[in-house]
């Protein structure tokens, strides 16, 4: 990814990829990252080959929820190898620029980055790509979507209203852009309490579930606020590698995405 990517035109899907799975969010923090690699973490324990594109250009979180770090090699220059975590095919930006620093680019360049981590890395032969997308419907999405042949979205959203109104924008731009949405997934649901039993929904309630009704998609899953699927990718070990009531989660939701 050295000197200025250029976009460059076709089709960007890579040959050895059976399907491309984009998880999307209308807005940040609502907890897609946490998903997208605990999706691919669950998936590859149930013997697939999975890959995790980190296209979170503004805020790549995958080195640090993966647990990988380093930079990958391009022994000729034009192809780059990923790294590899938890059994998973990992590439993020994250890795090409120092985690302190901003990425200031214009859209020319983060096309030219995306599609370089889709067109120059060896992904090898993978089962399903898992597209950990930004936040939002910007440019990013607008190419993954119509150049990527997109198997499928999954939009992740908190049960508060200020979030689902955005994932109502980007279940939206899938709509438009004709990506079939395999799903919604309502992150930090409710929080059960340890001292009183009780279950706290902290960002309301339902919401999530009606819009998979008004849009007629399943309802994937509903994710408890949970300290320990926070600490998990916190530390680079995301909690689906576990034995836990969470990995267990992650593992059903798994279940149904490839068929
Ligand atoms: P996004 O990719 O949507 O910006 P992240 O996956 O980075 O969101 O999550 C934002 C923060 O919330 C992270 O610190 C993550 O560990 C935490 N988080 C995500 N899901 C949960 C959850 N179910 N319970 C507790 N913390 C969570």
């Amino acid at each position: 990814l050295g000197g200025h990517p250029k976009p460059q035109q076709g089709p960007l899907k890579p040959s050895g990829v059976k399907r491309i799975l984009a998880v999307g969010s209308g807005k940040g923090g609502v907890g897609k990252s946490t998903v997208s690699a605990n999706l691919a973490v669950a998936l590859t324990r149930q013997g697939r080959k999975v890959g995790l594109l980190d296209a979170d250009i503004y805020g790549p979180s995958q080195p640090r929820m993966m647990g990988a770090s380093g930079r990958p090699a391009s022994p000729d220059g034009k192809i780059i190898e990923p790294l590899h975590a938890h059994g998973v095919t990992l590439m993020s930006i994250g890795f090409m620029v120092d985690e302190a620093k901003a990425v200031v680019w214009r859209g020319p360049m983060l096309m030219g980055a995306l599609q370089q981590m889709l067109g120059q890395v060896n992904w090898g032969e993978l089962d399903v790509l898992i597209v950990d997308l930004p936040p939002g419907t910007g440019d990013v999405q607008l190419t993954l979507c119509t150049k990527a042949e997109l198997s499928g979205a999954i939009v992740v959203s908190t049960p508060q209203d200020v979030a689902l109104l955005d994932a109502r924008k980007a279940l939206d731009m899938f709509n438009t852009l004709k990506t079939p949405v395999l799903g919604l997934i309502e992150n930090m649901s409710f929080f059960a309490c340890p001292d009183c039993g009780g279950e706290h929904h902290i960002f309301g309630h339902g919401g999530v579930a009606a819009e998979a009704e008004r849009l007629g998609v399943p309802l994937l899953g509903a994710l408890p606020i949970d300290l320990e699927t926070r600490l998990a990718g916190d530390n680079g070990t995301p909690i689906a590698a576990g034995d836990g009531v969470m990995a267990q989660a992650y593992a059903k939701m798994a279940e149904g995405l490839i068929r």
